[in-house]
């Protein structure tokens, strides 16, 4: 039998999506230290680990000035694009930019990027996804993981929801776990009610 490679998918720890960030997520910041632990512990075995960034142009259809439904987050180069300071920062993670097509939302570290290839070069069949937001960029990623073959287990106690709808994360969470997901750790609060 042979032995299962993992990869950890860090999604959106930037600024915006964090306290004082204009499109703050309630305790997003609570998924940096589950996420450091972590990372290093992916890193003491040798597995992949990615972040993905939301990285915007100014003017996207994603912004509700131009027809979207968010306020300005993450465009690239600014504060709010970068990742949380405590987010640890290691030469070993490789960047994924996504969002980066102005007529797409980009919620998933899938869409219109190398995510898929760089993992199937790896030899990865099952990818640990966490980060912000449980109901938009985390369930986005977790569902085109597993459409593009993967194993997917989803780190509950390292995502925080957006909640527009008070339910929200919890049918992100009932989606994911439906699309073939395992859901791993405390639910609620990656559907925000921790
Ligand atoms: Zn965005």
């Amino acid at each position: 039998m042979s032995k299962t490679k993992r990869a950890l998918i860090v999604v959106d720890v930037q600024n915006d999506f964090c306290p004082g960030g204009s499109l703050a997520v309630a305790r997003g910041d609570e998924v940096v230290a589950p996420l450091n632990k972590l990372m290093l512990e992916f890193f003491d075995r040798n597995e992949p680990v990615y972040k993905t960034r939301d990285w915007h142009p100014a003017k996207t259809n994603h912004f509700a000035a131009y027809g979207g439904t968010w306020p300005v987050h993450c465009v690239q180069e600014t504060h709010g694009a970068e990742f949380h300071p405590d987010l640890l920062d290691d030469p070993r993670v490789t960047i994924i930019s996504k969002g980066i097509d102005e007529r797409a939302d980009g919620y998933s570290g899938f869409d219109g990027t190398n995510l898929a290839q760089l993992l199937h070069d790896e030899g990865v069949d099952e990818v640990w996804v966490g980060g912000l937001a449980t109901d938009y960029c985390v369930k986005h990623t977790v569902l085109d993981a597993l459409r593009a073959g993967f194993k997917v287990k989803a780190l509950a106690d390292a995502m925080r929801p957006v909640n527009i709808n008070s339910q929200d994360g919890e049918h992100a969470i009932a989606e994911m776990r439906a699309a073939g997901a395992e859901i791993v750790g405390d639910q609620k609060k990656a559907a925000g009610a921790g």
